[in-house]
């Protein structure tokens, strides 16, 4: 079957760019996004839009990054189409304004609630891996949550990036979503435009740009950044286990994933052993070698190609299995480096490519050490052992996520918010998240005018007020100076109760209790007691 014929990238004339950033922002403040009916209707043409071009998707993911269908349809494709699917069908439930919570009855006659009010305009940059995700995963949100847009996706993957536009074309009303093709002046000229949150996903270097474009507007941004994200083997491990996983974390889209472990702590009692799971593996996934495999990508661009043959060969580790690479088609082997020191580029650097890297350690402390040494806080982290080992990992090292026992799992529940923390970013978007990530939560009271008399407590003269706003509005603590919790009646009684607290307690015992306490009280309230 003859490859079909993919729209060529054209990028956007940078003196274009202010009054295009304009019409967009303008509509915004013509209120057409804010209607419910409209965003879905705009997210269900979109749904269909990607749909129907889902084969100039996988095509142009496969032009651009020699992506397999396969890994193009579960890595992309299902993810959006269901994050779409799942996000129309929540829209009304989380658009609804929403009671506060746990207040005095004088507040509850004010109504207040949080009202979900879009941002404004918004700015979503994305990044090359994973073109299509990243960029229509925060698009999504943005229209969830009532927003207008300007798209810039990755120039460094073009063949998406047109794909993209077209799409966005066919779907989304032009006033409210545009697109902007370039590189870096086209993305200049954008950031320095005004806007009401930026989502970028890219770097940690670039990010830091992103961030102080921002900051004279006091724009919000979400991150969505790079990490030298730590993997874990303990002794106690299962390697087989280990090896498959990772290996999938560092060869699913060849390694380009920003997710990946980048490196391995690996008990040096058990090194050996994993290496010789990492080789059956390989030969499990690639039996006639991945070069051969048509599961296996290559490398996005020449320049990232030299980036990561660099970071192999300045190197002061020992290749131990993989290593060949092969510059005209961008392919490199899956190759399993062992290291001696964080000092060592493949530890200190994110390699974002099919590197394996180990690093030997003598127990699960001097690991957690080390990680947490490693300048900068992971995207993820993925600790293989037992379940006291997989706790401590957590309990130990930050992150923006995690995946016990497998590499970046967490990150493909639709439901979970996917982020990263410090030098991985900040804020998170999928599900739910995305479209809280667009929203802004409004507080709102309405005060009717006849709780005028019980009000006029508020104004001055304060005379004789103090006490009796005292008396109605401070709430008894239930904890001592020393920070200790303290029981009430009601709390001793609870206590009680429930012998302890405990919900293992049975029917019988808890409801004998309750007799118990119920008679002792109404013996006290007879004598006349004050409770
Ligand atoms: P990048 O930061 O190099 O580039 C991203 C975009 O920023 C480019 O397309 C370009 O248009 C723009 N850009 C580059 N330099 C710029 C400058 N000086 N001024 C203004 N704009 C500039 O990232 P990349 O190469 O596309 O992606 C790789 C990185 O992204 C890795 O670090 C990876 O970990 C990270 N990443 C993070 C996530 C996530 O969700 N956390 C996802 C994918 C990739």
């Amino acid at each position: 079957m003859a490859s079909p014929v993919l729209p060529t990238i054209q990028y956007t004339p940078v003196e274009d760019i202010p009054a295009r950033v304009k019409n967009v922002r303008t509509t915004f403040f013509e209120h057409k996004t804010r209607p419910i009916e409209f965003r879905i209707q705009q997210l269900r043409k979109l749904y269909w839009a990607i749909k129907d071009r889902e084969h100039l998707m996988t095509e142009a993911l496969k032009r651009d990054l020699n992506r397999p269908e396969y890994e193009s349809y579960v890595g992309e494709l299902v993810m959006i189409l269901n994050d779409i699917i799942f996000v129309t069908n929540n829209l009304p439930k989380w658009a609804k304004d929403e009671k506060a919570a746990d207040i005095d009855l004088t507040f509850a006659l004010m109504k207040p609630t949080i009202r979900k009010d879009p941002l404004g305009c918004v700015l979503v940059i994305g990044a090359f891996n994973f073109p299509f995700l990243l960029t229509f995963g925060p698009v999504i949100g943005a229209i969830a949550a009532g927003n207008t847009v300007v798209i810039k996706p990755s120039e460094v993957s073009p063949n998406c990036a047109a794909v993209t536009q077209e799409i966005i074309e066919a779907a989304l009303d032009p006033s409210c979503v545009s697109v902007i093709q370039g590189s870096i002046p086209e993305t200049k000229a954008l950031l320095a435009e005004r806007w009401d949150k930026i989502c970028f996903t890219g770097s940690s270097r670039v990010g830091r740009i992103v961030a102080q474009a921002a900051a004279p507007h006091l724009t919000p941004v979400l991150l969505e950044l790079g990490g030298r994200n730590p993997a874990f083997v303990t002794k106690r491990a299962d390697l087989r286990l280990a090896a498959r996983r990772l290996l999938w974390g560092k060869t699913f889209n060849a390694g380009q994933i920003c997710l990946s472990q980048n490196y391995i702590l690996v008990d040096k009692e058990v090194v050996d052993q994993l290496v010789v799971e990492f080789e059956k593996a390989i030969k499990e996934y690639y039996p006639n070698g991945a070069k051969a495999s048509p599961d296996y990508c290559r490398i996005i661009n020449d320049g990232a190609f030299k980036r990561i043959k660099e970071m192999i060969d300045n190197t002061k580790g020992k290749i131990l299995l993989g290593g060949s690479m092969d510059e005209k088609e961008k392919y490199i082997e899956p190759t399993v480096v062992l290291v001696n020191s964080t000092d060592d580029s493949l530890v200190s650097e994110e390699s974002f490519g099919p590197i394996i890297t180990l690093l030997p350690v003598s127990d699960l402390d001097e690991a957690i050490r080390i990680a947490n040494d490693v300048d900068g806080t992971p995207l993820g982290v993925y600790p293989f052992g037992t379940k006291d080992e997989t706790a401590k990992v957590l309990a130990s090292v930050r992150s923006g996520g995690a995946s016990i026992n497998d590499s970046f799992m967490h990150a493909s529940i639709p439901t979970l918010p996917f982020g990263g923390v410090g030098e991985s970013g900040s804020g998170a978007y999928h599900g739910r998240s995305s479209f809280d990530a667009f929203t802004h939560n409004r507080s709102v009271t309405t005060t009717p005018g006849w709780v005028e008399r019980v009000l006029s407590l508020r104004y001055p003269p304060y005379t004789g007020k103090l006490n009796k706003y005292r008396a109605a509005s401070l709430h008894t603590p239930n904890f001592n100076r020393a920070g200790q919790t303290t029981y009430g009646l009601f709390g001793w009684i609870t206590w009680i109760v429930t012998l302890g607290g405990g919900a293992n307690k049975t029917g019988a015992a808890r409801t004998a209790a309750t007799v118990l306490v119920a008679i002792a009280i109404q013996q006290y309230i007879k004598r006349g007691a004050k409770l």
